[in-house]
């Protein structure tokens, strides 16, 4: 089915960014989100991230203004009607993930694709709250969205071929190099990256090292471009410890335990770089 108009849930770093793309990339796209100052700062963000793509001369201020003109904003999940695709990309709770899932399928039309861009949840439980669950897909971005190049596309046990064809080809039509995977918890992507920042964690916890230290035994050492507990700050505590209690739920397997530090953060409210402080404090 031809894609034309995408409609993105959710305009925080995950969903402004993949607007950004989606815009960029000519669809016309629906910004989404139940917050009027996360619209805002959305479409500051894309607007900012434009503008430098202008000054570095990757893009012309034509092609800037036509990716701008290209979204629209609500901050009603109701007025989400006429779109072929729709990507949410709101907070990793599945309760939340599942209400949403089944107001679009009752909203959108028949063909129409629902994807989500989860971390980790099962994509065949999100896709059970619905009564097109064939339609219902991961498309797992990375951040920052507009620069890095790949998306996990994640097969729920019930979807069907031409919804992943569908999603594949708007995939590399947005740039963007896709691999596939099974549904399994945290997918290949944070099944291997989450337990890493996991363990970063708990090394601090127990006092091996400091914060600058682990990251920078990663960094100098493992030649990791960025340390393991400032990608945690990147990512978002709070998304962190949700992926670390999927994949401990999931395999029933000790060795997935969210680190006490990590929740302890999470309650103070120090989410990382998005809040102003977490590993490291931001301005
Ligand atoms: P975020 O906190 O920056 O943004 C979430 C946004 O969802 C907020 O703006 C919030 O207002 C909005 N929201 C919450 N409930 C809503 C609802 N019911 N309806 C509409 N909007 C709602 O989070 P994020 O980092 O953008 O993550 C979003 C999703 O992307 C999560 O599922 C996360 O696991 C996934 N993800 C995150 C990363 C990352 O590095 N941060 C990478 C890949 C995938």
């Amino acid at each position: 089915m031809p894609i034309k108009r995408i409609a993105v849930i959710g305009a925080g770093q995950m969903g402004a960014g993949i607007a950004h793309i989606c815009a960029q990339a000519n669809y016309e796209v629906l910004l989404q989100d139940k917050n009027e100052s996360a619209l805002t700062k959305g479409i500051t963000t894309i607007e900012q991230s434009l503008t430098r793509a202008v000054q570095k001369e990757r893009i012309t201020e034509i092609e800037k203004e036509r990716t701008l003109a290209n979204i629209t904003t609500t901050a009603s999940l109701s007025e989400i009607t006429e779109v072929d695709l729709a990507i949410e990309a709101v907070i990793e709770q599945l309760d939340v993930k599942q209400n949403i899932f089944a107001s679009l399928d009752e909203q959108l039309h028949d063909k129409a694709i629902l994807a989500t861009n989860t971390s980790a949840l099962p994509i065949t439980e999100i896709a059970s709250a619905t009564t097109r669950p064939e339609k219902v897909i991961g498309m797992h971005f990375m951040n920052p969205v507009p620069v890095m190049r790949l998306v996990e596309i994640i097969r729920a046990i019930q979807t069907d071929d031409a919804t992943y064809e569908t999603v594949v080809s708007v995939t590399k039509q947005l740039h963007k190099t896709a691999v596939t995977v099974k549904d399994f918890p945290g997918f290949v992507s944070n099944r291997v990256l989450m337990p890493l920042i996991n363990e970063a964690i708990f090394t601090v916890y127990e006092g091996i090292a400091t914060i600058e230290d682990v990251d920078a035994v990663m960094k100098l050492g493992m030649n990791h471009p960025m340390g393991p507990l400032q990608l945690a700050d990147f990512i978002g505590l709070d998304t962190c410890l949700y992926i670390m209690e999927v994949l401990y739920e999931g395999f029933n397997d000790p060795k997935y335990r969210p680190c006490p530090l990590l929740r302890q953060y999470v309650q103070a409210g120090w989410y990382g770089r998005k809040s102003g402080r977490g590993f490291y404090t931001y301005t």
